[in-house]
């Protein structure tokens, strides 16, 4: 019997490693033990493990990630006997070759979608039913996982298309069409008891041939609109019902969105429905803006949608996109058969998979500076980093329109963040006009797109330019 230790870095995430988790059926199906913990254990590390596995997620956890292998390298007898694997590992393989003591460890890219990759058997990992047993907090294993009481499935594999800012053509290069839920469904329940909600981690499901007998599927789980009841007994020994839910957790494809899939997926409980708006220009919005009037035609009322900032969006772009979703959610509320529909904005940072910046979160777009990035992170403490549906709180938050979210993103950090107290002290304007009244910003402005304010040496300013910048100073230290 081998003894194996699983490992997750510990970042916050939401969902349990899903790898891992099937990967300790592996074992233990061939009679291993194992254990999985997240992060780093001082007790883990002092004893020694056949195998170690170490699973990775984007890219730019890098540090954490490789901080956390080097921690457990000698917790085993070889550096052979660790294995990672995952996302980062799979993009950034070659990095991780030549990063300074990693390079004899087993790093897996890719899916584990072959017999024999693991060990010399016939099992394929990647379709094995994933140890739920594994994440339950315990002791020694305290992290809990946001979303811990659902069936986590796929239907499909990989995405027909090939977005320049996405991961999954690499880690999942072929689509496949059809994988069917219901034995994945069964096995987890036989396996490690009944889940409420039904979260799939497809990529592309709208462009399957086999939409249609998904959902067949999904209906046949229990997963219809108006009859998703979940019932249970908790601690107390009492019953309680709740309702349960159906989420394609990596959203549907606006291009791929047409009246009878719409319908289709609308006899299931689904919430949220999950479309991007990555894009701003015209043929776009009107492809994205479609969509969503389709969806809530057919009755799906939340829907939760990505917005990409930081790659070849200007700000104005990332504006118009929140903008929109605000507009349509007022355009529902004034239909009696759309009222109750509502677009939730999830801004989402581009961040590079390749290249010096792929490793942590400092890339800045073409069209944005450190300051835009750091405005929108204070904008978006308040709204806890989604953009809602109540229009004059975005009209707040972001600016009645262009010009005035373009003057939010170069504001003093003070005065985004704490924006009634700064208005009404009167400081607000003094900024804005020691900056209007500022002829040639150009030497300032520069300063303040690099939001380095800690350090400046404001005596080779003019008297107007100190007047300005010292706004971007923190109180304490002017
Ligand atoms: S459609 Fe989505 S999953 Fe497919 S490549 Fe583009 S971003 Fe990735």
């Amino acid at each position: 019997m081998a003894k194996v230790l699983l490992i997750e870095p510990d970042y916050r995430n939401k969902y349990p490693p899903l790898g891992l988790m099937k990967i300790s059926t592996y074992h233990k199906t061939l009679g291993d033990e194992v254990v999985f913990h997240k992060g780093k254990n001082t007790d883990l590390r002092a004893e020694k493990w056949d195998r170690i596995y170490i699973s990775t997620l984007f890219t730019f956890y890098w540090k954490k990630t490789v901080e956390t292998i080097k921690y457990y390298m000698n917790s085993v007898k070889s550096p052979e006997d660790i294995y990672v694997g995952g996302i980062m590992a799979t993009i950034l393989y070659n990095e991780m070759i030549e990063e300074e003591g990693l390079s004899e460890i087993n790093i897996i890219r890719g899916l584990l979608d072959k017999p024999g990759i693991l060990g010399d058997n016939d099992i394929i990992v990647d379709t094995l039913t994933p140890d739920y047993s594994i994440i339950e907090p315990n002791e020694t294993q305290t992290y809990r996982y946001p979303v811990d009481d659902a069936y986590i499935v796929y239907s499909t594999r990989g995405c027909v298309n090939r977005c320049e800012f996405c991961a999954v053509p690499e880690l999942e290069p072929v689509y496949k069409d059809y994988i069917s839920i219901k034995d994945q469904v069964d096995n987890i329940k036989e396996s490690s008891g009944e889940k409420r909600d039904l979260l799939f981690l497809d990529n592309n499901v709208l462009a399957s041939k086999e939409f249609n007998k998904i959902i067949d599927e999904i209906i046949d789980l229990g997963y219809r609109k108006g009859e998703n009841k979940f019932t249970y007994i908790n601690k107390k020994g009492r019953k309680i019902s709740k309702r349960k839910y159906v989420d394609f957790n990596q959203g549907v494809d606006a291009r791929l969105i047409n009246d009878e899939n719409m319908s289709l997926l609308s006899k299931v409980a689904i919430r949220p429905l999950r479309i991007a708006f990555d894009h701003a220009d015209d043929r776009y919005v009107k492809i994205y803006t479609d969509a969503v009037r389709l969806a809530v035609k057919h009755g799906i009322k939340d829907l939760s949608n990505y917005v990409l900032f930081n790659f070849k969006d200007k700000p104005g772009d990332f504006y118009k996109r929140l903008r929109i979703n605000v507009d349509l959610n007022e355009e529902f509320e004034k239909d009696e058969e759309t009222r109750g529909a509502k677009i939730f904005s999830f801004p989402m940072r581009y961040s590079p998979l390749k290249g010096p910046h792929s490793k942590d979160r400092k890339y800045i777009g073409k069209y944005w500076t450190p300051k835009y990035i750091r405005a929108i992170q204070c904008v978006l403490v308040a709204t806890r980093g989604v953009v809602g549906p109540k229009k004059n709180f975005f009209l707040r938050a972001f600016g009645k329109n262009q010009n005035e979210f373009k003057k939010i993103l170069i504001m003093p950090e003070d005065y985004i963040i704490n924006r009634e107290e700064n208005e009404i002290s009167g400081n607000t304007d003094e900024w804005w006009s020691a900056y209007t009244s500022l002829e040639d910003k150009s030497k300032v402005l520069q300063i303040i797109n690099l939001n380095k304010f800690r350090d400046i040496e404001l005596y080779s300013y003019s008297k107007k330019e100190k007047e300005l910048l010292i706004h971007y100073i923190p109180k304490k230290k002017r």
